[in-house]
């Protein structure tokens, strides 16, 4: 089926258009700078310009793809997690085009169309398989026996995502949002082992507890008095030694815990998805640990791992591959969403 997906859960407007496992169109629109002077994504912000984008890119959507509204079979679009004014507008947009098109509307978890994306690909993962998704909202570790199926979380961050702590710490070190993009290059000819940063939720006492859980709050505060302490004791900070020593450390506990998971479940796959994926030590570390490791290793190309309307479209694909009727219009934008709610059907009880 060809199916039109749209995404609004964040700071990217995304319209994607899918056959089956063919790629078709993915056109994102992103407000990312308009939150720059803000060092984070502003809710209300989003929101309006996810209003402003979502016609523009429903259209390059299809002019890119080559079809018409009515060569679209279905629509689905995320239903949640993610930050609700931002949510709804997508969830009232596709009701709109649902309804004015009689198209059948599938409501899907932005987490698991992630997972989702990787169907694209030419050699997509099989399952089961693990899943790292680590962006600047998400931190989560999956376990995907089946994707349109069973989905269950492993483990999340206990405080902030990844690619939040990227942000932040880049603000302490002086250097513009987003961060991620800032501290690899400022990384570049820094020594990573130059300053020990502690890793969260990696200590022998939290291998129960915590085993797959993430916490990255404690280490931005590291970081900041480390810093701090330099600027008081007069010293200049090696800003590239410490960009580097602290993405060592996200890096060593994302991928110390995602091995972990294949390991313990004894499932040698891993899918790797969300803008921190972008990093070039999480792409080299994951790599060097995979091919030791004997895990067969999955990136999506990146413009499928941030935010677009491409995974919802393909997870829509997969829902009505499997057969399951549409979510009808009774549900709504839910920004806590878990991730085994794969299909959305229902208001959200909060
Ligand atoms: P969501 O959490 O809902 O998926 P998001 O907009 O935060 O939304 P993405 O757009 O996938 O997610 O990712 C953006 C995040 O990725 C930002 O926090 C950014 O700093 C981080 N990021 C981007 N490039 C890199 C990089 N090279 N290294 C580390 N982090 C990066
Ligand atoms: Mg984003
Ligand atoms: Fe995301």
């Amino acid at each position: 089926p060809v199916v039109l997906g749209i995404e609004t859960s964040c700071d990217e407007t995304g319209v994607g258009i899918v056959r089956g496992t063919t790629l078709l169109a993915n056109v994102i629109a992103s407000s990312m700078d308009e939150h720059a002077r803000y060092g984070g994504v502003v809710p209300e912000v989003a929101a309006r310009a996810h209003l402003e984008a979502l016609t523009p890119t429903l259209d390059a959507a299809l002019a890119e793809a080559g079809i018409a509204l009515d060569e679209v079979d279905a629509i689905a679009v995320t239903s949640g997690p993610g930050l609700s004014g931002a949510l709804m507008v997508g969830v009232g947009a596709a009701k709109a085009l649902a309804v004015g098109s009689g198209k059948p509307l599938y409501a899907v978890n932005h987490l698991v169309g992630h997972v989702g994306a990787d169907v694209l690909a030419d050699e997509p993962i099989e399952f089961p398989t693990i899943a790292l998704l680590v962006s600047g909202g998400h931190t989560s570790l999956l376990v995907v026996r089946d994707l349109v199926d069973d989905v269950e979380l492993l483990g999340e961050t206990i405080d902030d995502a990844a690619g939040e702590a990227f942000d932040k710490v880049a603000r302490i070190l002086g250097l513009p949002y987003p961060g991620g993009p800032q501290i690899d290059k400022a990384a570049v000819g820094g020594d990573p082992t130059a300053i020990r940063f502690p890793r969260g939720l990696l200590h022998p006492k939290d291998a129960e507890k915590h085993r797959y859980d993430f916490s990255f709050s404690g280490l931005k505060t590291a970081v900041a008095r480390w810093v701090e302490r330099a600027e008081d004791a007069g010293e200049a900070v090696p800003v590239a030694d410490v960009a580097a020593s602290f993405r060592e450390a996200v890096v060593d506990v994302l991928l110390t815990k995602a091995f972990r998971a294949c390991a313990d479940l004894g499932i040698p796959r891993l899918l790797l998805g969300g803008g921190v994926v972008a990093n070039a030590r999480v792409r080299e570390e994951a790599a060097a640990r995979a091919a030791s490791q004997g895990v067969t290793l999955r990136i999506p190309p990146l413009s499928l791992c941030t935010d677009n309307g491409a995974m919802i479209a393909a997870l829509g694909a997969q829902l009505i591959a499997a057969g399951r009727a549409p979510s009808g219009l009774v549900f709504g934008a839910d920004s806590t969403l878990p991730v085994t709610e794969i299909q959305v059907d229902r208001l959200p009880s909060h």
